[in-house]
């Protein structure tokens, strides 16, 4: 694989501006970030990060672009958001490897990503003709009451590492169809995937003979509390860990603002005795080492049913002894690496806390080393017994390791299921329909994301995309997802040639 030619193709130069309103780059002496790969340890760009002053021409910019924007019909945004997706189409092939060789995904999650990107630009072309309001009968004779849906301003978009294109895209695709124009932060760990995103979304626009500002990229941890403080900014869509969200959370409301968080999980699956068993084992393990234990929806937990405890702890612990862990971009490997040796010392002293707290390991973790292994990000994927209160069960860690622990009944393996912190992807395995449907009862899963017979990791772009507790309640995607993005406003129009006041109040003069 050429990633010279890959780079090229997709603007990416040695060094790079990470601060554009559009087609406009602009150059600072802020701090530059270098992208190393986690497949190789390669250096593979650098990419200059934005100056406070540069910070303040990109949200003018975008604050004059967005008078220009909202008056745009919505049919019309929507035919600008279509192009984008055909130059996504174009360039699937080059931005998916970039995702797999900076991020460390392997090429087809890599390709996935992209064809997410695709996905919601379809999605939000449909959309931009169905940004429906209700009507309501007025309790007044004469008078009419509806409800319509404004554009709110700038969109901040504040996105994590291991979705380092996708994220932006569900973001970005509604927030402009519904009339707002975004800025967006990508993570440190994955600039170049933005940059490589900027210069696709700027060829549209200007295609479109668009103002600047309508879609703009700013870089670095800096700008990150910015865009937190700015009043400029009436919604910041937050993806990351509950630690930063909780920050930008309280930043954000503190200024009343409105936001969208999407942070962190601890996704379990309940493996049922009347499980489809290979169905549950693919699912599972899939979702426990599928980009390496870094999505957010990655199976964390699995509480399996203690009548078939053994005999699927066996079949599971056969199935990850035939997992090839190596370079993400060849297609034969399962596994590709940690995005970086900081991730892989949390993996680390996750494995250290969980022995020290009673796990017993039934697959050793570990660091490969040497050879293809010599960036130092690659690790075992491993697989510990564990009661559900352990401290280290009860947070996110990054990385692939899989809890497993018993139940006898539904009820106590519902509860087990519930009884963590983080509200997003849940699953059950079982062709039982009473199970089925308890589970995903009132009395079920408290989760934003509920499977039946589908692991937890991975989701359509048709429904809205969430968790609930500390993954933060906020919902992107599908669905009425694009409510998120706009203002209400009621509106009642009096048509009668008197005033009646509600709940029959007089007032005579
Ligand atoms: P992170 O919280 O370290 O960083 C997320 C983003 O926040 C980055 O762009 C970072 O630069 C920025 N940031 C850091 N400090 C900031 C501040 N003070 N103000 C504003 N922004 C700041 O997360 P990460 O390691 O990149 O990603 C992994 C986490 O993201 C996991 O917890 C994962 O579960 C979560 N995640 C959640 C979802 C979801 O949809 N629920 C999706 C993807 C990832």
């Amino acid at each position: 694989m050429d990633i010279k030619k890959v780079l090229n193709q997709l603007g990416i130069t040695e060094n790079n501006s990470g601060t554009s309103t559009g087609q406009q780059w602009m150059e600072s002496d802020a701090k530059v970030i270098t992208s190393s790969s986690p497949v190789d340890g390669k250096e593979i760009a650098k990419v200059s990060t934005t100056s406070a002053e540069d910070y303040e021409k990109v949200i003018s910019t975008s604050a004059g672009a967005f008078l220009f924007w909202r008056n745009v019909p919505a049919p019309k945004r929507g035919e600008i958001v279509r192009q984008l997706g055909e130059a996504l189409r174009l360039n699937k092939e080059n931005l998916g490897i970039l995702v797999s060789y900076e991020m460390g995904k392997s090429l087809q999650e890599g390709l996935g990503e992209v064809q997410e990107m695709i996905d919601i630009c379809d999605f939000a072309v449909g959309l931009s003709r169905q940004l429906y309001g209700l009507t309501m009968h007025s309790e007044r004779p004469d008078h009419r009451m509806y409800e319509q849906w404004h554009p709110m301003g700038i969109v901040g978009v504040i996105s994590a590492f291991n979705f380092p294109v996708a994220v932006w895209s569900w973001n970005t695709a509604l927030a402009l169809v519904c009339g707002n124009v975004c800025v967006w932060k990508p993570s440190s760990k994955t600039p170049l995937c933005a940059v490589a995103c900027q210069h696709i979304i700027a060829s549209v626009l200007k295609a479109n003979d668009m103002p600047e500002g309508i879609s703009a990229l700013i870089t670095g941890n800096p700008v990150g509390d910015l865009i937190n403080n700015d009043p400029r900014i009436p919604l910041v869509s937050f993806t990351g860990s509950t630690r930063v969200g909780r920050l930008v959370s309280s930043a954000v409301a503190g200024r009343f603002g409105r936001t969208i968080l999407e942070l962190g999980g601890n996704n379990a699956i309940i493996v049922s005795k009347d499980a489809d068993l290979d169905i549950a084992i693919i699912g599972a393990a899939f979702g426990a080492v599928g980009t390496a234990g870094q999505r957010c929806t990655s199976t964390r937990r699995l509480i399996i049913q203690e009548d078939i405890y053994e005999d699927f702890k066996n079949k599971l612990v056969k199935a990850y002894g035939q997992l090839r862990i190596g370079d993400p971009l060849d297609q034969h490997n399962h596994v590709g690496p940690l995005i970086d040796k900081a991730a892989v010392a949390v993996y680390l002293e996750a494995i250290e806390k969980g022995k020290a707290q009673g796990a017993n390991f039934i697959v050793e973790g570990g660091v490969l080393e040497g050879g293809a292994y010599g960036s130092g990000c690659y690790v075992k994927p491993c697989i510990a017994e564990v009661k559900n209160h352990y401290q280290i069960v009860q947070e996110e860690t990054f990385a692939p390791i899989l809890y497993v622990m018993s139940y006898k009944t539904l009820e106590e393996a519902i509860a087990l299921q519930n009884g963590v912190p983080q509200g997003l992807s849940s699953a059950i395995m079982t062709l039982n329909l009473r199970e089925a449907e308890l589970f995903l009862s009132t009395n079920g899963s408290d989760c934003g994301i509920a499977n039946v017979n589908i692991g937890t990791s991975g989701a359509e772009i048709g429904g809205a995309f969430g968790g609930e507790k500390e993954t933060g309640g906020g919902r992107e995607s599908g669905s009425d997802a694009w409510k998120g993005y706009m203002r209400r406003q009621t509106n009642t129009i009096n048509y009668a040639n008197k005033l009646p006041l509600a709940q029959g109040i007089k007032f005579d003069l």
